[in-house]
């Protein structure tokens, strides 16, 4: 595997193959580079003494404080009895109830207004002496409840002082935040399996941390592998490092050798049933050409999602025609005539390229990205599609073109990309629009009509239906995946496909949740694309269901 540029600088270690016994606390094998969560994020906060108007106003922090994150919590619960499972959910009720406790809430109070302390020390102090008292006690399920202390600690100082729970890379250019990583932590807290996209997480290892702790739990819900117990790993391995780690065995293997890596394949090779769903299709998501093997591993019926952007973010730099005609082919090839979808360059919003030196905007995520920033910036556009037409001759393409407002951007820059590759030799090109944005959503019919295909991205088309940010946790009860408009209008676009017969799918995270993926085949979407780690899952429901079992 090449090796991007980036992780040569940020390893002083050594590269020696160490193995590392703990526990495992959800099975699985896997390989993969490591990001590492950042734990320090609350050892600097303002500690200061009040008093008069200044007791009053860290009450008033307090109680907004408290609010927000039961607010929260209920957000989480949902979303986690929606997606993984009622019991796993009730997860969040235990933290809720702390925030209930008339008698923890009473100390908080009285700590501000009787010992003058600002709100985050409130909260440290009164949180800290409950957890240090469970801890004490030699039982498994106080010690998880102790957890939960530190948990609703953590969330608290997070709402005070305006900090998410974050993976930070020492480059943090190129951080990945944890996609197609194995995230690397003290403690596997149920806020770090659930806060943090989790589709895209290739495993956790952490120093601590139980088997039946909550989060071990969430991690084998989520068929995410783990291992805990690996005293001070932090010391022995840096951002980028390699590591395989096996669930079952509990063990992880520092800078694995080929010998190693041979067993990822083996137990792959060994999961459940993975049974294709009669007159349905499931296609993948990709991010970069190293996914397509796993997609292939799981028998997707071709890559739904190519995000192209990922390659350039991964080498940290733009990739030449030759460079982008290379990994993409390399795709091509392994799927061996299925499919391969390419979003054309998804840039800007979340997704900036520094290497870009585009101006800092104001709102991004309203501002020039997708395919307006691609109608402005020709060369790079034009390098791209002529990968793709290479890539074409190896097996069948298809270009996606994201945030598409409507035909006439459409018709746009699909003609640009056709004179791009004018003189050249090409396979089968098909073109197709993400339907993300709601103006063109309002003009499916007269888009379809033009054409060859559509997929919906649901993550953009619920951000910006709703108006509400996809990567804000503050609004995250409001970003919701079950609102009845939404479902609305996704039927809209199924009769829309239906009427001009273009065959329309779904790539959005919501696809990979098995029951919003049975909605979404009852609505009459003919097929869907979701991380390959998700596949077998989805089939299963879909096949269930049909036998009548769910
Ligand atoms: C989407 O918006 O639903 C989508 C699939 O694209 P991305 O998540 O990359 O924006
Ligand atoms: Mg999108």
């Amino acid at each position: 595997m090449p090796e991007p540029s980036f992780l040569n600088v940020m390893s002083e270690q050594s590269s020696e193959r160490t193995v590392l016994c703990g526990i495992g606390l959800s099975q699985g094998c896997v390989l993969g580079r490591i990001c590492l969560f950042n734990e320090n994020r609350h050892s600097n906060l303002p500690m200061y003494k009040v008093q008069g108007k200044g007791v009053e106003r860290e009450m008033n922090r307090l109680r907004q404080a408290l609010d927000l994150v039961s607010q929260r919590l209920d957000g989480i619960r949902e979303r986690v009895a929606l997606q993984i499972g009622a019991a796993e959910a009730e997860i969040f009720t235990a933290q809720r109830l702390i925030l209930e406790d008339e008698k923890v809430l009473q100390e908080m109070r009285s700590q501000i207004s009787n010992k003058n302390s600002n709100a985050e020390a409130a909260v440290i102090s009164v949180l800290d002496r409950y957890e240090a008292r469970l801890l004490e006690i030699d039982n498994e399920y106080i010690k998880e409840r102790a957890t939960d202390l530190g948990e609703v600690r953590r969330r608290l100082l997070d709402v005070l002082n305006n900090m998410q729970p974050s993976l930070q890379c020492a480059d943090q250019e190129h951080c990945q935040r944890g996609r197609n990583r194995i995230i690397v932590a003290v403690e596997l807290t149920p806020s770090l399996a659930v806060d943090i996209n989790t589709s895209e997480t290739l495993g956790f290892v952490t120093e601590r941390g139980g088997v039946n702790s909550h989060a071990a739990i969430l991690a084998r819900a989520l068929g995410i592998p783990a291992v805990s117990g690996i005293e001070n790993i932090h010391s022995r391995i840096s951002c980028g490092t390699e590591l395989l780690i096996d669930g079952s065995a509990g063990e992880v293997i520092i800078w694995p050798d080929e010998k190693d890596k041979e067993k990822v394949t083996q137990v792959a090779s060994e999961r459940l049933p993975n049974v294709r769903v009669s007159g349905f299709s499931v296609a993948a998501n990709i991010n970069t050409s190293e996914d397509a093997a796993e997609a292939l591993n799981v028998d997707a019926e071709g890559i739904g999602l190519y995000r192209t952007e990922f390659e350039f973010i991964t080498a940290g730099r733009l990739l030449t025609e030759e460079e982008q005609a290379e990994r993409y082919s390399r795709v091509v090839q392994t799927m061996e005539g299925r499919p391969v979808t390419f979003r054309m360059l998804d840039v800007g919003g979340d997704k900036a390229f520094d290497f870009l030196n585009l101006p800092k905007e104001e709102n991004p995520a309203l501002g020039w990205r997708g395919t307006r920033l691609l109608l402005g910036l020709p060369e790079l556009f034009q390098s791209q599609a002529r990968a793709i037409a290479r890539a074409s001759c190896v097996g069948p393409v298809r270009v996606l073109y994201p945030m598409i407002v409507d035909c006439d951007q459409f018709l746009r820059v699909r003609s640009m990309f056709q004179e791009c590759i004018r003189d050249m030799k090409q396979g089968t090109i098909q073109q197709g629009v993400m339907f993300e944005v709601p103006s063109a959503c309002l003009s499916a019919e007269e888009i379809l009509n033009e054409v060859d295909f559509a997929s919906v991205g649901s993550n953009d088309l619920i951000q910006y239906l709703f108006a509400v940010d996809r990567n804000n946790e503050k609004v995250a009860p409001d970003y919701r995946t079950d609102h009845p408009l939404l479902w609305r209008l996704l039927e809209t676009l199924v009769q829309a496909g239906e009427k001009t017969g273009k065959p329309i799918t779904l790539c959005g995270e919501i696809a990979g949740v098995p029951e919003y993926a049975v909605r979404l085949r009852a609505l009459g979407f003919p097929s869907v694309s979701v991380s390959p780690r998700l596949i077998p899952r989805v089939r299963r429901a879909l096949n269930l269901q049909r036998q009548g079992k769910e």
